[in-house]
């Protein structure tokens, strides 16, 4: 048999034609519109047993190419029912991860160019046009101007860049406050630097702080509690941070969540914010979820104390119809966050880079390559609008307003934290706290094995609460309440076994 000589392989595939493009891009586009209208035929939680993919698929890799029909009939018969389905309008989980079509459109763009933008010259239209956007949000967020890029003679410098995920976010603005630490009191002094958040605070904070050198010892934890909704108690901080300090430790780092993961809670920045000030801390606000409602005027109180913070962020990817993945970071003082992440190799120098009038944005995240994701999100605020966007999240907070008052009216019931955004959290009542964690736990996995719908839980204060996260982009009210149908069902079966039991 002939060897095939290179050209007439590369006849037989071609890799990137156009009109091959078209055809083949298409196919796979009009298996996404038949997957979205569709989703709600499959079981939001995926019943698949672990391993269960390695029976499916041969156990070595294809030698020849194979056709994308036939790909695209393996996606639907094995990795269609192996996906939960973060799009289903009964995906009440976690939080959502919204998607939309102007999204999607941005993604296929970012992929389709796929250049990266790792200094100003390696894509010009990359660095300025995340530049534009990040100041966009900025306004839409009413953020001091302080956060955004110094107009010609301004003396301020501050500014925005797009991460990936919030964990990236929170580990660069550690290394940054760190670094600004340290050039003052000596790098051997690392070991008496303390990181401080609230039990409430997502688990990324503690992760950050190892990923830069913070001893587990030196990670404090402040409980929170019912009775304040959970949120992080300024007098709190000030007395942790007082004791630390008289211990000759280092508070360096302080981190407030608006609308935490667990329950939605809320941290007070204003009188954080003077906390972090009086103590020399860097204020770092985590609005990873909530942070897109503060688009609407009646959320945006929850940001009052914002100019008190050194830098804010939150994830696009969650509720402001951005596909994954998209997390915002603003920095106010920017030369110390450069000047803790930037690198000059030889071979990425160039004379835009030396005259320092561009934002060279490898210098302000971990790797050096980045994806083109000021474009989908440029796509997303002119195909929906400041109008649109509002009124999104608006629609969302109203069904979740829906759910807590179907809660409310049912007396097995109860609300257990305060509602702020769009995320309910309830139970059913029991007397006992070991009955009522069990009882609870029990109707979650009774209500995800139905298939019908996906909710998850959280543990605050030592107690076991449901939460329902409302925010898909397809959910109505009719999935929340036919999803409340589903729960109240559950739990009349569940109850009348124990009661048959007892
Ligand atoms: C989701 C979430 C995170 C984690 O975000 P990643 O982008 O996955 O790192 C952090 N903080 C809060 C409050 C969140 O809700």
């Amino acid at each position: 048999m002939a060897i095939p000589t290179s050209i007439d392989a590369k006849e037989s595939v071609r890799l990137l034609d156009s009109q091959e493009f078209c055809q083949q891009a298409h196919r796979v586009v009009d298996f996404i519109a038949d997957y979205y209208k569709h989703i709600e035929d499959y079981p939001v939680l995926s019943p698949v047993e672990p391993g269960y993919l390695r029976r499916q698929l041969p156990e070595t890799f294809p030698t020849y190419p194979e056709s994308i029909e036939k790909i695209l009939l393996d996606v639907k018969n094995s990795i269609i029912p192996g996906l939960t389905h973060w799009q289903s309008p009964n995906f009440f989980a976690y939080f959502q991860t919204n998607a939309s079509t102007a999204g999607f459109l941005g993604d296929m763009l970012c992929g389709g160019f796929n250049v990266v933008g790792l200094n100003w010259v390696s894509s010009p239209a990359a660095t300025e046009l995340e530049t534009i956007v990040m100041d966009w949000m900025a306004q839409m967020l009413k953020l001091p101007p302080a956060f955004m890029f110094p107009t010609n003679n301004a003396s301020h410098g501050g500014g925005g860049v797009l991460h990936g995920s919030t964990c990236e976010a929170i580990v660069c603005t550690l290394v940054a406050a760190r670094d600004k630490v340290l050039s003052k009191v000596g790098f051997h002094n690392i070991t008496k630097l303390l990181v401080y958040g609230s039990d409430q605070t997502h688990s990324a904070l503690e992760k950050g702080a190892r990923i830069v050198g913070i001893s587990p010892q030196n990670f404090r934890s402040l409980p929170t509690s019912a009775a304040t909704g959970y949120s992080l108690q300024p007098l709190a901080v000030q007395a942790a941070m007082a004791d630390d300090i008289a211990k000759g430790l280092i508070p360096f780092y302080l981190c407030a969540t608006i609308g935490t993961t667990g329950v939605g809670a809320v941290d007070p920045l204003e009188d954080l914010g003077l906390i972090a000030k009086r103590y020399g801390a860097w204020l770092h606000v985590d609005a990873a979820y909530a942070g897109s409602a503060c688009i609407c005027p009646e959320f945006r109180h929850h940001l009052d104390g914002v100019e008190h913070a050194s830098s804010i962020s939150m994830n696009l990817h969650k509720w402001f119809l951005t596909n994954m993945d998209c997390c915002c970071l603003w920095i106010k003082n920017t030369t110390t966050f450069v000047s803790a992440l930037s690198t000059n190799p030889e071979y990425l120098r160039n004379s835009a880079s030396e005259c320092k009038k561009v934002i060279d944005y490898k210098d302000w995240q971990i790797a050096l390559s980045r994806r083109f994701r000021s474009i989908k999100l440029w796509l997303v605020i002119r195909a929906y609008g400041m109008d649109k966007l509002k009124e999104h999240i608006r629609s969302d907070v109203m069904l979740a307003m829906v759910f807590e008052k179907l809660v409310k009216a049912d007396e097995r019931f109860e609300v257990a934290a305060p509602r702020r955004f769009a995320l309910v959290c309830f139970r059913l009542r029991s007397d006992s706290e070991r009955l009522r964690s069990m009882m609870n736990h029990k109707l979650l996995e009774a209500v995800n094995s139905t298939g019908k719908l996906y909710m998850t839980h959280t543990v605050a204060a030592g107690a076991y609460i449901l939460r329902f996260a409302i925010g898909a982009t397809l959910t109505e009210e009719r999935h929340v309440r036919a999803a409340w149908t589903v729960i109240q069902e559950q739990a009349r079966l569940l109850l009348t076994q124990r009661a048959q039991l007892l």
